[in-house]
């Protein structure tokens, strides 16, 4: 579900007009809803309510301090990949015991951090991290329990920069290291080795993936029982599908169908990490038509948003459903596909303002008849997206605005020039 729906021809965010944020904040604006996500997040709670599950929130995936204050309100733990998120976390009133910690370069001082914090768990990437676990929590005296990440060798057939679970990543062990590392762990004394973890990266669109994935952990979990370690969780990390496109990918409930049963009556604990499944449709961006132009037979419209601002369809070749805010009738779209394509429409590219040829949102996309001064939503941009923004070209980044219900309010505010500079003083 998502609560952006047109209404007689203009795009609503729940209750509020999205023209009237457009001029409240100017463009371009990240827009949330907060039902939104907070349904996302809801849906996984029911779906797993029958096993002992915890579902951490990737950070990485939006991070705004206001929205992690919803999500954390509404029963969430986070899932961090850096010292910066746990202080985003923190500062959003998490309850660290319920944040998990992940990454395959965590630095001695994030790892102190995390240490001092209290995190319920890190995942553990390699034995070298592990060994220096180990070293940094007996130096600080505080013990600490860990999963190890391992690489389940299974592809979900995405997006090569987004894919983590296969034998060639950076990322976890090779799951046949797995039990010689915690037979050699398993007296330290200061690293409680608990859990397995394994993430596949994003993006799938079918469960098959996660069910091997599970298959293969609960294998190596029942094997590690019977040397005689306690194994009490299972992290299955995120990367669940998210709506890009209408109703491709599996629900929460598909996903906890296939996977719930299998770990049900295990006295294993399911944690999980999603992202982008919570909040990538649960946000938006607004940006304004500058120009049109033609060129040859090609189209351009040309947005005061860019890559720098939403920099997905260049760095993962990503699909983002675009549409003008207002649109006339017959142009109300039903589905959000890449080959929706009313009468009517121009085949465009959508570009944006950056000296880049890779500066674009939509390459020879149908679109409805727009001009100078429309505004056009970019759809599912909730996740990646404003966390990815950076200042590339000096732009100000833009702006974040939560709504709930009737009512709407900047998140964040616009960068201004002053920011720009301010640490260079
Ligand atoms: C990025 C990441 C996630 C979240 O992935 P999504 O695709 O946003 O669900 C979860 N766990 C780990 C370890 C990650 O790196």
């Amino acid at each position: 579900m998502d609560a952006f729906q047109y209404r007689h021809g203009a795009l609503f965010a729940e209750a509020v007009g999205v023209e009237n944020i457009a001029a409240a904040v100017g463009t371009p604006v990240y827009v949330y809803s907060q039902a939104t996500f907070l349904d996302h997040l809801a849906k996984n709670q029911r779906a797993y309510a029958d096993i002992d599950t915890l579902i951490c929130y990737s950070v990485k995936a939006c991070g705004n301090i206001h929205i992690l204050r919803r999500l954390h309100e509404a029963g969430a733990g986070f899932d961090i990949v850096s010292g910066g998120e746990l202080f985003r976390a923190r500062r959003a009133g998490a309850d660290p015991s319920r944040i998990v910690y992940a990454g395959a370069g965590k630095t001695d001082a994030e790892i102190i951090e995390a240490l001092q914090a209290g995190i319920a768990c890190f995942n553990i990437e390699s034995e070298a991290e592990l060994e220096n676990l180990v070293r940094l929590t007996r130096l600080h005296n505080r013990p600490t329990r860990a999963a190890l990440r391992v690489n389940p060798d299974i592809d979900p057939g995405t997006h090569r920069h987004i894919t983590t679970g296969t034998r060639e990543t950076k990322f976890g062990v090779q799951i046949e290291h797995a039990v010689d590392l915690f037979h050699r762990y398993r007296d330290n004394g200061a690293v409680d080795l608990c859990a397995i973890h394994v993430h596949l990266g994003s993006g799938g669109k079918t469960i098959d993936p996660y069910v091997r994935a599970v298959e293969r952990a609960l294998t190596l979990i029942e094997e590690l029982r019977a040397r005689g370690h306690r194994i009490e969780a299972l992290n299955l990390g995120g990367g669940y599908g998210a709506d890009y496109e209408s109703k491709t990918v599996p629900t929460a409930a598909d996903y906890a169908a296939g996977i719930a049963p299998l770990i049900k009556g295990r006295g294993l604990r399911l944690i999980l990490e999603p992202g982008k499944s919570i909040i990538a449709n649960a946000g938006i961006l607004i940006t304004r038509v500058l120009y049109t132009k033609t060129t040859g037979d090609k189209h351009f419209v040309i947005v005061d948003a860019g890559m720098n601002d939403l920099i997905r369809p260049v760095l993962y070749e990503a699909f983002h459903f675009i549409w003008p805010v207002r649109v006339g009738e017959g142009f109300v779209p039903t589905v959000r596909r890449q080959d929706l394509c009313p009468e009517g429409s121009r085949i465009v590219d959508v570009v944006g303002p950056i000296c880049e040829g890779a500066d674009f949102f939509a390459r020879d996309r149908a679109l409805p008849p727009v001009e100078r001064g429309d505004l056009l939503a970019v759809f599912t941009a909730g996740a990646y997206g404003f966390t990815m923004a950076s200042n590339y070209n000096a732009r100000p980044m833009p702006p974040e605005v939560l709504v709930d219900g009737e009512s709407f309010r900047v998140i964040r505010r616009r960068q201004t020039y002053e920011d720009l500079v301010a640490p260079e003083l």
